[in-house]
Order: C-alpha cells, then sequence, then structure tokens
C-alpha cells in the first residue's frame, strides 16, 4: 500500500467507509487509487458514475460518442433538462466534478472499436460495460479476456436485467471462482450475438425508467468490491433480476471448453479476428 493519506476532508467524506473494518482507511485508499472506465453514459453507466466518483473512485474513464436527447432523461440520471444537446461525456464529466473533486475524470466521446480499445481500456483497473449493443459487449469481453482484464457485465431489457463479472484471471486460486479455478466468459455463456435486428433495442421496446439504475448500482458494488478486494464477487455466477416479479435469482455459469475466445483451442487471438459491427462473426481467415 502506498504512503497516501486522507485528510480532514477526505476522512469526513468517506467517514462512513472508514468507520467498517471491512473498509477502513485501508479501503479507502484502495478506491482512492483505483480506476474504473465505465463504457457508455447511459441508464447502466449513470448510477455506475454517480456511486463510483461518490465512494471517492480516484480516476474514472467515460467512453460514449452520444449527444443527451430527452427521452434520455427518464432513466439517464446523471443528465440533466439543460443537458439536452451535449456530449453526454461532458454532461458527467461535470456531475462529477460537482459531486467529489477527488475524482479524476477522462473524457472519450468515440464510439469504441477493434481498433482503439486497447489503448482506451489501458491502464484502467477494471472496465464496466454499460454499453447498449452486442458489438460493443463482444468487443469488450473478448479485449478484457485477451488481456486479463476484469470486466463488469449488465444488461437490461424491458423489466429485466442481468449482471456478472468476469475477472479474467485464468490462473486464479481465488475461492469465489467456480469450482475447478476457472470462469466462464460472457462468450462462454452466451457465445453468439443474435442477428442485427432480432433483438429490439429500448428505443422500440420500451425499458422501465428505474430498471438500469438497478442494473448499474448491481455493477458498482461488484466493481467496489473488486477494488476493495473483499466480498463474493458474481464470478461463475449470473444474477438475473425481474422488476416485476422483483426477483432476484443467481444461477452457476461453467466456462465452456468449446469457447472461441477462451476455451481450449480458441479461434480469437485478437480482437481484429471478429467483425463486431453487425453479427459479431468470427471472420474466415
Ligand atoms: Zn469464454
Amino acid at each position: 500500500m502506498s504512503d497516501l493519506r486522507l485528510d480532514a476532508t477526505q476522512l469526513d467524506r468517506y467517514s462512513r467507509h472508514v468507520i467498517m473494518d471491512e473498509i477502513g482507511p485501508e479501503g479507502q485508499k484502495r478506491l482512492l487509487e483505483g480506476s474504473v472506465l465505465v463504457v457508455g453514459a447511459g441508464g447502466l453507466g449513470s448510477p455506475a458514475i454517480q456511486y463510483l466518483a461518490a465512494a471517492g473512485v480516484g480516476r474514472l474513464g467515460i467512453v460514449d460518442d452520444d449527444a443527451v436527447e430527452r427521452s434520455n432523461l427518464q432513466r439517464q440520471i446523471v443528465h440533466a433538462d439543460g443537458d439536452v444537446g451535449r456530449p453526454k461525456v461532458e454532461s458527467a464529466a461535470d456531475y462529477v466534478a460537482a459531486l467529489n473533486p477527488d475524482v479524476d475524470v477522462e473524457t472519450h466521446e468515440i464510439r469504441l472499436t477493434a481498433e482503439n480499445v486497447a489503448d482506451l481500456v489501458d491502464g484502467y483497473d477494471v472496465v464496466l460495460d454499460a454499453s447498449d449493443n452486442f458489438a460493443t459487449r463482444y468487443l469488450l469481453n473478448d479485449h478484457c479476456v485477451l488481456s486479463g482484464t476484469p470486466l463488469s457485465h449488465g444488461a437490461i431489457y424491458r423489466f429485466e436485467g442481468q449482471v456478472t463479472t468476469f475477472t479474467n484471471d485464468r490462473n486464479s486460486d481465488d475461492a469465489t471462482v467456480a469450482d475447478d479455478g476457472d470462469a466462464p466468459c460472457y462468450r462462454c455463456i452466451f457465445p453468439e450475438a443474435p442477428e442485427p435486428g432480432t433483438v429490439p433495442d429500448c428505443a422500440t421496446t420500451g425499458v422501465l425508467g428505474v430498471l438500469p439504475g438497478t442494473v448499474g448500482c448491481l455493477q458498482a458494488t461488484e466493481v467496489v468490491k473488486y477494488l476493495l478486494e473483499n466480498g463474493d464477487l458474481l464470478e461463475g455466477r449470473l444474477l438475473m433480476y425481474d422488476a416485476m416479479e422483483m426477483s432476484f435469482e443467481t444461477v452457476d455459469v461453467r466456462p465452456n471448453p468449446a469457447c472461441p475466445v477462451c476455451g481450449d483451442d480458441p479461434e480469437i487471438e485478437s480482437v481484429e479476428d471478429v467483425a463486431y459491427e453487425g453479427t459479431c462473426e468470427i471472420s474466415a481467415d
């Protein structure tokens, strides 16, 4: 642990963390020295950014190439009415700056691609996938598996959400990892993206506004625990939330030996091998 010391203002700001044995000043220092890349400043990214900033995660990267639309405001709570038309990364950065001056924000107003993913992810402790499309989700999974970067996954559909965590530590002896000491990646659970147009997006089907709030907060909880190195992560477990039934169900998920990116004989050795836009197909060559 570094010799970073909490000053009086920080001891006050984070006092409800610091007084707990599970966090304490050492845990708070881990958060202040931690870094998270949040991909997407929308429904999932908004609450994640808010709580990670409030918790004092010292460096937050935010990736998004969209501008705020009025129809976003029903759920994307990091943006306000006056932000309509502004880049989402700017609006989110302003929110964080007003909330907690301890947090350095790095904004990336860009769409994540196979060409830029390594540069964007490099240097962050953990990636929080708050994206809203399959191309980004598979691209992040594949890059994070190949680079050994921890990844928090969250997804929403109408009244339902799911969350899991991939530490992507293939040699982990961690007791929280599934029994054989290994854990799946996103492709192990969902090998292929659906055909374009077969799964409607929020704009087509609607989404309960508070739903991404719950799911994004669960992702932020996992990331905070990861940085604290405390608690049981959702590794090898998929949490499914149904807002209408108000039910949470956790199912064990296993590594797939035939997985094209983390299996025994992987086809994907580089994100350049995959055509992410469109069907996320693995190219023939
Ligand atoms: Zn896999």
